[in-house]
C-alpha cells in the first residue's frame, strides 16, 4: 500500500512532517511546502498510486470522496465563494514531480489564467 521512497506515503505515514489540513482514512490533506497562492494544500489518496493514469474504475469512488474533501477544504480554508483552482499534473509532459497522485487545491488570490 506504501511505498518506502515515496515522500508522500512518508507524509502519509506521518514519517516526515508537514502541516496536516485533513484526515480520514483513505486522503489525507497537507499545506504545499512551497505554496504558489496563499491557499496551496495537496490532497492525496493515502495508498500509492503514481498519477492519474493508476486509477482504475474499482478506485473512482475513492476520487470521488477526495473531491468531497477538496470541496469541504476549499469552504473550510474560506475560497469557496472566492473560487480556487484543483490542478493534477500527470507524468513528464504534465509538470508532475512527485510520483504519487496528488491533487493542488489553490485559492485565495485571483489565479493567472494561463496553462502551461
Ligand atoms: O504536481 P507536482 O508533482 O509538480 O507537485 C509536487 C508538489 O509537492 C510541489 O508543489 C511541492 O512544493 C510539493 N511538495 C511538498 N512537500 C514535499 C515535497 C514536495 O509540499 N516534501
Amino acid at each position: 500500500m506504501h511505498t518506502s521512497d515515496c515522500i508522500f506515503c512518508q507524509i502519509a505515514q506521518r514519517k516526515i512532517p508537514s502541516e496536516i489540513a485533513y484526515e480520514d482514512d483513505e486522503v489525507i490533506a497537507f499545506k504545499d511546502n512551497q505554496p504558489l497562492a496563499p491557499v496551496h494544500l495537496l490532497v492525496i489518496p493515502k495508498r500509492h498510486l503514481r498519477s492519474l493514469n493508476d486509477v482504475t474504475s474499482e478506485q473512482e469512488p475513492l476520487i470521488a470522496h477526495l473531491f468531497g474533501v477538496i470541496r469541504r477544504l476549499a469552504g473550510e480554508f474560506g475560497v469557496a465563494e472566492s473560487g480556487y483552482r484543483v490542478v493534477t499534473n500527470t507524468g513528464t509532459d504534465g509538470g508532475q514531480v512527485v510520483g504519487h497522485l496528488h491533487f493542488h487545491l489553490l485559492g485565495g488570490q485571483a489565479l493567472n489564467a494561463t496553462i502551461g
